[in-house]
């Protein structure tokens, strides 16, 4: 593949000191011509949030803005794949529906991807860390799961969708009082860190359960796919 290829802008986003950030985007004449930095691509059952049950198809993108020290993702390392190789991949798994993610996939050039995919059936849906602004009319499903409980100074600037997750980390749920307003469905998913014991775990499983059932308007997530040993 040819890497050497004109770059074109990313979108405005704020990045912090420890990101990786995926390559610029190219332009190119033809939209199956388009790069993506792809971690993996993998057919399985949606684990978490409300499509939890769901077969999907995930995209994982490379690069993200924020450097969370929980994140579960190698978002690092990836293969340069234009859209025609993708779609290749994807027409084995008999599967229509894809969620987008990473890493962070809003710092891709999702309106390709809705140009070229959508009329091909599928639809469309993005787990986001909400720092980027999405396109309209693109994406099927909307879920934004902030990191303001990490990042404070970063700007959730994504404050409409389907679904906000939030993951649980012992912050108050106060934080999120203006933002839920523009979501549908709100989760709250306790952290799980692998850095961590089975205890400092299961704690937190608990504390999560617990803010829960004392704040009804919010449903638990729980990573189910982490459980069955699945990606
Ligand atoms: S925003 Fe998501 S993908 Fe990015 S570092 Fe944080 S947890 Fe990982």
């Amino acid at each position: 593949m040819d890497d050497t290829v004109e770059l074109q802008a990313l979108p405005i986003v704020q990045v912090i000191d420890d990101a990786v950030m995926p390559p610029k985007r190219q332009l190119v004449d033809d939209d199956l011509d388009a790069v993506y930095p792809i971690v993996e691509m993998f057919h399985s059952v949606q684990g978490e949030g409300f499509h939890a049950g769901t077969p999907s198809i995930f995209i994982r993108f490379g690069g993200c803005n924020l450097a969370c020290p929980w994140c579960d993702t190698e978002f690092d390392k990836w293969t340069n794949m234009t859209l025609r190789e993708i779609i290749e991949v994807m027409q084995s798994m008999p599967c229509k529906r894809i969620v987008l993610t990473g890493g962070e996939p809003a710092l891709q050039d999702l309106e390709c991807l809705g140009r070229v995919l959508k009329p091909l059936g599928y639809s469309l849906a993005i787990e986001t860390n909400g720092t980027i602004v999405l396109p309209e009319d693109v994406l099927d499903w909307v879920c934004v799961s902030p990191k303001d409980q990490e990042y404070p100074k970063v700007a959730i600037r994504q404050d409409t969708g389907d679904e906000l997750k939030a993951v649980w980390l012992g912050q108050d749920l106060s934080l999120y009082d203006e933002l839920k307003r523009g979501f549908e469905h709100l989760f709250l998913q306790p952290c799980y860190d692998e850095s961590k014991d089975v205890e400092w775990n299961g704690h937190n499983f608990r504390a999560t359960f617990e803010v829960v059932r004392a704040n009804p308007e919010w449903r638990l997530s729980i990573q189910t796919h982490k459980w069955m040993g699945v990606s």
